[in-house]
Formats: structure tokens, C-alpha cells, sequence
């Protein structure tokens, strides 16, 4: 069995080296931040200094197709995430046990309580070792293979397999390219909006969820609640960076206004009190990263792994499923190939490229519409028909969703990455009702549930 090192002890770190551990393999986890979580989940959420995870305090809604990996391979983590208070909820916001398999449901919590019930979980395998407080700052290279990581003070940590789960900021292929290793070029583009959310706890008794997350669309903003742990929910904002107003609605007076004018919004703000500021999340990108040069492993002994591998802007919830997967197929593809086998780099991203791409194409290509869209109308322009026949066909489907159960389950799969955008349009029912909603030349418009622009200026003044 291998030694393995695990760079960050985010979702994807925490995940892999559960994995890796049960599997047999010794690991260590390094991990910048150097403070514990406290045993209590609420004090996770006020008291956890978490500098090197930005979204640490923005919602984490997870999908199902994460709750699968969970149910299949760590029953236990799932169960804990429900025991420290994630509500465990359908889209029509029925409660549903953590070994539900019929219905499809989301785990709702705020991030830090559930990253400390996972970071318990890997701190009980005797096979795994965690250093908080140290930050790799290189990688220790010998004849095109990785055998470790350099720390800030220099020392070296050996290792037969690195895994990289640094997170979006991660700097490992900056190192190998310092190196002279030629890697594939990133690809990378800006999501061009940014994410305001208040955190607000239920203060009613009798409030149900209702839709899960709660949504409201404008062309040029949208609008969500998100349920988390117990009776708190987080209301999110999601606006253009170039959007002449943005600074305005960072005020909470005048995020509650607006949230509290939605109608469908008005429920939850009104049975439920703030417990936090605005925080802000900017700098929002899709990026697809690999370790290969021409198709071919650049190195060996050394994997990308969660976000450091691919991120996508987190409007639909995708990354800790896509993390999780990557793990258990990291600890699968180890059960065949030895850790410094180049072999294992080029299935483990071969798989990622047959199974993962998808998800970054099609919200990179989602998110460059919506962006534009976005930017268009927070600066005068008007709502623009979706152009492009899979624009259209994605546009067309949504209203055929509201309309037809068939084509909302079919939607709903989607939504969980349970399956792909090709499956979908490919099923015969879904592409006559989207061509049927084409065919009635029904406006493809969004479906605007949020506040249309002057009212929003009128709110803002
Ligand atoms: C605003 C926002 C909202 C999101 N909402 C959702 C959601 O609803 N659902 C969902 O599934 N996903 C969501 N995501 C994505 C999700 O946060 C990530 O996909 C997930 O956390 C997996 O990340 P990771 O473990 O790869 O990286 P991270 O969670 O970022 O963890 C990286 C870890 O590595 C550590 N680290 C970094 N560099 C070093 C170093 N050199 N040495 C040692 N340690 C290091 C960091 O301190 C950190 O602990 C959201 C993301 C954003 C930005």
C-alpha cells in the first residue's frame, strides 16, 4: 500500500484521504489554516477561522449525485452530516432519512459544520495523519516524477503519490512549469458576477421549505434561498460585476428590501431574523486544469484533484459532487496501478476528460449567456431572445418543465449531475415538449420571477 499526500483538507482533501485510508493506504494531509474546528457546529459557522477556503461562509447546497458517493461508500459521513443538523430535503422540500435512494434530495447545511463532522470522520482512520498550520510550497521533482512537497521552511515530506486538493488558488502546475515540466495550457474564463449572502435563521415553527433552493430570476440578477443546518437559511444575491448598482445592494437594509419585495421571498424574510453580515464572494471563474502535456502524462506521482483540478461558478451547486467523485475514482484507479505509475495519471484524467468535461463545457457555455445577459440589461439593454439551437433547447426545456412532470423529473436529473445534458436532450419525450414550446413561439425569455429593473432602481433609492 502506498503513501499518499494530500494537499488541503477542503471537501476534496478530506474525501480523498478517507477514501485513500479505508483502501488501505497511509496518509498525510497537509493543511494551511492551522486552527481546529470547535466541537459545536454553530460556533463552525461564527468562530472557525477558515482563510484558506473564500466560500467558507457562503452556502454549500449538496447535490444528489453527492449524496450517492456518500451513501455507497461512507454511509456513516452521511448520517453525521444529518445528526449535526443538515436537513436532508427533496426540491419540494419533504424530509427524506440519509439512506433514501428513490427520491432525489439535497443536503442542505451551512459548509463548516459539515466539513468538521467529514474532518472527524478522517481523523478516526489510524492510517491517516493531518498537519494543520504547514502550507506546501513546492514539489519535490526527480526525473519527471513527483516524490513530495516542499514546505515554506524548506523541509521535504516524501511521498509516493501527491495529490493536490488545493483549491481553486492552487499553484502546483506554477511549480512543475518553474521546473522546465511542459503542462497543456488552462483553460479559464471569468464567471463576471458576484455573490452576496445573509444568513438568516427561521424564527416561525411552522414554516415549511417549499422549494428547494427557493429561486427568482431577473434578466439581470437572480435571486435564491438556500436551506442549511436546522432552521437556518442563507439568501443569496447573484449580481453582474458590471452592474452600476452592485455597491448599493451591499447595504443589509437594502438586501432585505429587495429580497422582502419578492414575492415568493416574502415568507421566508418575514418569519426569520439575520445572523450575519453581507459577506461577499468575488473573483469567480471556470477552470479546467490538467497535468498533461499533449494528451500525455507531464509528470507521474501527481494528481489534481477537486477544485485545483476544475471549478466551475457555483450557481448550481456542482463542486463537492464532482470532488467526491474524483476521489473514490482516484481510490479505485489505486487498487490497479501503483502510485507512481504513469499509467494512473493518464486514466485518472482520461476518466475526468470522458466524465468530467461535460460539466465544465456546458456551464461554461450557460455561464458566458447568462453573464452576458446579465451585464446586457444591469447597463439598459433590453431581455434578449437566447440564441444558438442548444441555448434555445436549454430555454425551451425550462418552460417545458414547468409544464410537463415528465420533463421536470428528466430537469431535476440533470440538476444532480445524475445526467447529461446529451442524455437528456437525446430522451424523445423531453425533445417534443421543448420542440412543442418552440413551435408556439412562446417568448424564451427567463422566467422572470425577481423584480423587473426599474422596480429594482426604485427599491435601491
Ligand atoms: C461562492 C461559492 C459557493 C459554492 N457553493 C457550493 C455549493 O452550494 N455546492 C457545492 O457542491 N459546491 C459549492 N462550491 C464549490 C465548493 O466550495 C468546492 O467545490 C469544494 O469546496 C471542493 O473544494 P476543494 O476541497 O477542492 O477546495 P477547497 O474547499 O477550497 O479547499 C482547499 C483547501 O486547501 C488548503 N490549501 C490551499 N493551499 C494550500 C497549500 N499550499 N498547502 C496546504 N493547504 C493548502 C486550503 O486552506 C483549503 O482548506 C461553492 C464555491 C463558491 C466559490
Amino acid at each position: 500500500m502506498s503513501d499518499v499526500l494530500v494537499i488541503g483538507a477542503g471537501f476534496a482533501g478530506l474525501y480523498s484521504a478517507l477514501m485513500l485510508a479505508r483502501r488501505g493506504h497511509a496518509v498525510t494531509v497537509l493543511e494551511k489554516d492551522p486552527e481546529a474546528p470547535p466541537a459545536d457546529g454553530e460556533a463552525c459557522f461564527t468562530d472557525w477561522v477558515r482563510r484558506g477556503v473564500a466560500q467558507a461562509r457562503q452556502p454549500h447546497i449538496l447535490l444528489n449525485r453527492a449524496a450517492r458517493v456518500l451513501q455507497d461508500e461512507t454511509p456513516a459521513v452521511l448520517a453525521a452530516f444529518a445528526d449535526a443538523g443538515a436537513n436532508l430535503l427533496t426540491a419540494g422540500g419533504e424530509r427524506v432519512a440519509p439512506d433514501e435512494r428513490d427520491r432525489l434530495f439535497f443536503t442542505c447545511s451551512r459548509r463548516l459544520p459539515l466539513e468538521a463532522v467529514l474532518r472527524r470522520a478522517v481523523l478516526a482512520e489510524p492510517q491517516v495523519e493531518l498537519r494543520t498550520g504547514e502550507e506546501a510550497s513546492g514539489l519535490v521533482l526527480l526525473n519527471g516524477r513527483v516524490r513530495g512537497v516542499l514546505l515554506r521552511d524548506h523541509t521535504e515530506i516524501r511521498a509516493e503519490l501527491v495529490v493536490d486538493c488545493a483549491g481553486r488558488w492552487s499553484r502546483s502546475r506554477d511549480w512543475l512549469m518553474a521546473e522546465g515540466v511542459r503542462l497543456d495550457p488552462e483553460r479559464r474564463q471569468d464567471c463576471d458576477f458576484f455573490y452576496l449572502t445573509q444568513w438568516r435563521r427561521r424564527t416561525n415553527a411552522d414554516f415549511s421549505w417549499g422549494g428547494v433552493p427557493g429561486r427568482a430570476e431577473s434578466a439581470f440578477a437572480s435571486f435564491r434561498c438556500f436551506p442549511a443546518d436546522g432552521a437556518v437559511f442563507a439568501a443569496t444575491m447573484v449580481l453582474s460585476m458590471h452592474d452600476p448598482l452592485k455597491a448599493k445592494c451591499r447595504k443589509s437594509a437594502v438586501f432585505e428590501r429587495v429580497f422582502g419585495a419578492i414575492p415568493g421571498f416574502q415568507r421566508w424574510l418575514e418569519g426569520s431574523e439575520p445572523i450575519s453580515e453581507l459577506e461577499v464572494t468575488a473573483r469567480i471563474e471556470n477552470c479546467w486544469r490538467s497535468t498533461l502535456d499533449e494528451k500525455r502524462p507531464a509528470v507521474s506521482g501527481f494528481v489534481l484533484l477537486g477544485d485545483s483540478a476544475m471549478h466551475t461558478n457555483p450557481t448550481l451547486g456542482r463542486g463537492v459532487a464532482l470532488a467526491l467523485l474524483q476521489a473514490r475514482q482516484l481510490a479505485d484507479l489505486l487498487e490497479r496501478h501503483d502510485a507512481g505509475s504513469p499509467d494512473l495519471v493518464a486514466e485518472f484524467e482520461t476518466w475526468r476528460s470522458d466524465e468530467l468535461s461535460v460539466w465544465y463545457l456546458s456551464q461554461a457555455a450557460a455561464n458566458a449567456r447568462r453573464s452576458e445577459e446579465m451585464r446586457h440589461t444591469a447597463t439598459g439593454g433590453e431581455t434578449q431572445e437566447p440564441v444558438g439551437e442548444q441555448a434555445r433547447f436549454a430555454a425551451a426545456m425550462a418552460i417545458a418543465a414547468a409544464e410537463d412532470p415528465y420533463v421536470a423529473e428528466r430537469a431535476l436529473e440533470l440538476f444532480h449531475l445524475l445526467a447529461t445534458p446529451a442524455e437528456v436532450a437525446a430522451d424523445l419525450r423531453v425533445r417534443k415538449a421543448a420542440q412543442s414550446v418552440l413551435e408556439r413561439g412562446v417568448p424564451l425569455r427567463p422566467l422572470t420571477s425577481g423584480p423587473g429593473r426599474t422596480e429594482f432602481e426604485r427599491m435601491l433609492e
